[in-house]
């Protein structure tokens, strides 16, 4: 009998837990034992791995976070932590292991399976910067948290005809920002993929005034150059010039813990149950995602490789339908 066990690690995302109920209860059908291993690779380095029937997956679907817990790790960056690891699952007698999580986590299980452990991945986070899925888990839930937080900000946003400025996640990828922005009709959108300048933003605001509306919103993703802060305090210090004030809001965390919708609780459905199908048939090494709406399996050598682009053209017509 196979014993096969699942981690999630780095960031949570909505949808986590539908994918590990998708994984011990796919697996447990193929006749394998199913553990969870806690609290990520730190986790796996110090043995905190349990089993996992159907009924400890049972209730957590529509739960947002993770069941398992999560966490950033840099003992498993070295190779003497990645051998303290596979030390703990050959203790357990685990043959192989399921890892959900973003880039950096997608990293670690190449290099477990680099070493000649069977590894799959499930593509898992809220930044959707991940090569090898079009869409992450987590990705949609969390822009809907985004969203409708752009829609509340606009409704006070016109009352008071004042700006307003959102930060939302995104530390190397303005995916969140620009999509929410798109989908919430902001007047500008600031990402880290393309610099900004703040002078240029004000004009903008100014323009969306002169032109009639009654509110303003700029979208910022955190890494961009001019995130929250920045912009605060140039509007700060140019406020008699600029003639007016803006208003900042930082979502923060706040955009991790929803519910998962729909579309995450069954992306993370298909993506968990693909995950134990690639795992029977022997196809190790891959990371499960979407790709043109198919679930698809892509080697981890070309994940950790390649770098997801974002389409800078949705940048430019977010401009023109600012006007
Ligand atoms: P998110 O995109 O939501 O932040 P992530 O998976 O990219 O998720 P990271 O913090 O980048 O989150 O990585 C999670 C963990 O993956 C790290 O704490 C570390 O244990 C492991 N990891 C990252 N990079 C490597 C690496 N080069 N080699 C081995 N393990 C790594």
């Amino acid at each position: 009998m196979k014993r096969i066990a699942v981690l999630t690690s780095g960031g949570d995302a909505p949808g986590m837990n539908a994918a590990i109920r998708a994984i011990v209860r796919t697996g447990l059908d193929k006749g394998w034992e199913m553990f969870g291993v806690h609290n990520g690779y730190s986790g796996l380095i110090s043995g905190e791995i349990a089993p996992l029937g159907a009924r400890d997956v049972g209730g957590i679907i529509q739960k947002g976070g993770t069941m398992l817990g999560s966490a950033r790790c840099r003992e498993f960056e070295t190779e003497e932590g990645r051998r303290k690891a596979l030390a703990q699952m050959e203790q357990q007698g685990i043959g192989g292991l399921i890892v959900i999580g973003g880039n950096g986590s997608q990293t670690g299980a190449y290099e477990l399976s680099r070493m000649g452990f069977p590894v799959v991945g499930v593509a898992s986070t809220i930044d959707n910067d991940l090569y090898g899925s079009d869409i992450t888990i987590g990705v949609q839930t969390a822009m809907d948290v985004a969203l409708e937080a752009i829609d509340r900000l606009k409704v006070t946003a016109s009352s008071h005809h004042r700006a307003f400025l959102l930060e939302v996640m995104g530390r190397k990828c303005g995916y969140l920002a620009l999509m929410a922005g798109i989908a919430g009709g902001a007047e500008a959108i600031m990402i880290p993929e393309q610099k900004t300048d703040p002078e240029k933003v004000a004009a903008d605001l100014r323009k969306a005034y002169d032109n009639g509306k009654a509110h303003a919103i700029i979208v910022v993703a955190e890494g961009a150059q001019n995130n929250a802060d920045g912009m605060a305090q140039y509007f700060q210090i140019h406020r008699e010039r600029l003639g007016f004030e803006l208003r900042v809001t930082k979502l923060g965390h706040v955009q991790r813990g929803g519910s998962p919708g729909s579309f995450d609780r069954i992306l993370g459905t298909q993506l968990g149950a693909a995950a134990t199908e690639a795992m029977e048939k022997g196809n190790k090494g891959v990371l499960m995602g979407t790709i043109k709406g198919e679930i698809a399996a892509t080697p981890l050598d070309v994940v950790v490789n390649n770098k997801k682009d974002l389409d800078l053209r949705l940048l430019e017509l977010a401009k023109v339908l600012a006007t």
